[in-house]
């Protein structure tokens, strides 16, 4: 795994924490996107080398609807950029994580993402992203 590539915090209302974000870290969000397939809306902030994704669910199903409902607002995962995701997945499968998604999805800001269960990381939901080359 390389540096930690962004770190995604859940949220209720997309609109008013862009503006408790850009207040904080003083710069203005620079992309919202939404992933259709994952029932999300994402907003991305550059705090010098580092990356913050804000995230609200956009239906019930949603996962991150599911964790606000079980957790309420704060930090949800810890993303890491790799160079090879097929590969770190096996790796990590084969050191006994558990992979919620072996097969890699696409995920925001043009990256193949997959998920690494909380359970078998210490509480902490692990996000391994590649950069998608094209
Ligand atoms: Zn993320």
């Amino acid at each position: 795994m390389n540096k930690i590539e962004h770190i995604g915090i859940a949220v209720k209302d997309l609109d008013a924490s862009n503006m408790v974000f850009e207040k904080l870290l003083g710069v203005p969000n620079y992309k919202i996107e939404e992933v259709l397939t994952e029932g999300v809306k994402t907003s991305f902030f550059k705090s010098g080398p580092n990356k913050i994704e804000l995230l609200q669910g956009t239906n019930e199903d949603s996962p991150i609807s599911k964790f606000l409902k079980k957790k309420g607002e704060g930090v949800h995962h810890i993303a890491f950029a790799v160079d090879d995701i097929v590969a770190e997945i096996a790796r990590l499968k084969s050191e006994g994580f558990l992979i919620l998604n072996e097969t890699p999805k696409k995920g925001a800001d043009n990256k193949l993402v997959a998920f690494i269960h909380p359970r078998s990381a210490n509480g902490v939901l692990v996000e391994l992203c590649q950069e998608i080359r094209d």
